[in-house]
């Protein structure tokens, strides 16, 4: 089996993006990958049957988006990843990372086992869902 050539890296900034940074850097230096980074706004619903919430201004996610790039840029930087290489989409999560990975011809996509939605669970829903419908290797950096 040839060395990864194209890691892709989902970062939700909890607390385990860190590991799964350490991680990522310590694989890249067995096979010098490149690096894409990926970070996904899921849209506000807002169900108009149910009056009790205010209405949300428009744009709210891609203000969301403008600072997570910042963000993922400044992530980027440390990381040697060049900013057309950080990717900040507006979407499902699983579905946008499944997407990213396709279009980058990524052949490993990173992802941390658990992230803010708990760790009930053996795998997180995210990590779950990633596995399930990758084109490519998934490596589940496991948070305690
Ligand atoms: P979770 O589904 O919250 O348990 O998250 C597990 C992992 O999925 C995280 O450690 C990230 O690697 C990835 N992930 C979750 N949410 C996002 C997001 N919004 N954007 C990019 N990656 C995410």
């Amino acid at each position: 089996m040839g060395a990864y050539k194209h890691i892709l890296l989902a970062v939700d900034f909890s607390n385990a993006t860190e590991m799964l940074v350490q991680r990522t850097v310590t694989l890249r230096q067995f096979c010098a990958a490149e690096l894409s980074l990926v970070h996904v706004i899921e849209p506000v619903v807002i169900d108009p049957s149910y009056d009790v919430f205010p209405a949300v201004p428009l744009g709210l996610e891609q203000e969301a988006a403008d600072k997570a790039r910042k963000e993922l840029v400044r992530l980027g930087d440390r990381l040697a990843v060049v900013p057309e290489r950080c990717h900040v989409v507006i979407g499902s999560t699983k579905n946008e990372i499944l997407r990213c990975a396709r279009e980058r011809q990524a052949d490993l996509i990173v992802v941390g086992s658990h992230g803010r939605h708990g760790v009930a669970l053996l795998l997180g829903s995210t990590a779950n869902a990633v596995l399930h419908g990758a084109p490519c290797d998934v490596l589940a950096v496991r948070i305690q």
